[in-house]
């Protein structure tokens, strides 16, 4: 089965999908006001950034006024963290950008990079377990197999 791809996303909406997958990874569901700070934009242009993502199904409101990634929305996440952690690793080590700068370098493409391109510099790399800050990288399509 192919990947989901998040090519027909917003940038915007990729950025929510990514921060809301960065408190999963620590377990967590988040909340709208949670992510308005996270994202630094207002609560509203978050309900309504939600309202988009549910109604694709990348999105699940839970209870207490919780979100969370869908399966979908989760597989979306996981690869763009997987570019962006590539990316970023591939920036600092090989180009010798400092880890900001890898950081926002990264978060202007990890969405739209070739998977072509990506399992090249995960090979160059050497598959490396965690990113420049420190964050597991899981690979999957990079390797040739699923996820
Ligand atoms: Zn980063
Ligand atoms: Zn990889």
């Amino acid at each position: 089965m192919p990947m989901p791809k998040s090519k027909t996303l917003t940038s915007a909406q990729d950025r929510y999908l990514a921060t809301i997958y960065g408190f999963a990874e620590q377990g967590r569901e988040v909340t709208t006001g949670e992510l308005a700070k996270a994202l630094g934009v207002t609560p509203a242009s978050v309900s309504e950034a939600l309202r988009q993502l549910e109604s694709r199904k990348l999105v699940e409101r839970r209870s207490w006024g919780r979100y969370a990634l869908s399966q979908k929305g989760w597989e979306v996440a996981m690869r763009m963290s997987h570019n962006h952690r590539v990316l970023e690793t591939y920036f600092v080590s090989v180009l010798g950008l400092s880890e900001d700068d890898a950081c926002a370098e990264a978060a202007k493409i990890d969405a739209v990079v070739s998977d072509v391109l990506i399992a090249r510099m995960c090979r160059a790399l050497s598959w490396p377990n965690i990113c420049v800050h420190g964050r597991p990288i899981h690979h999957g399509f990079c390797r040739g197999g699923g996820p």
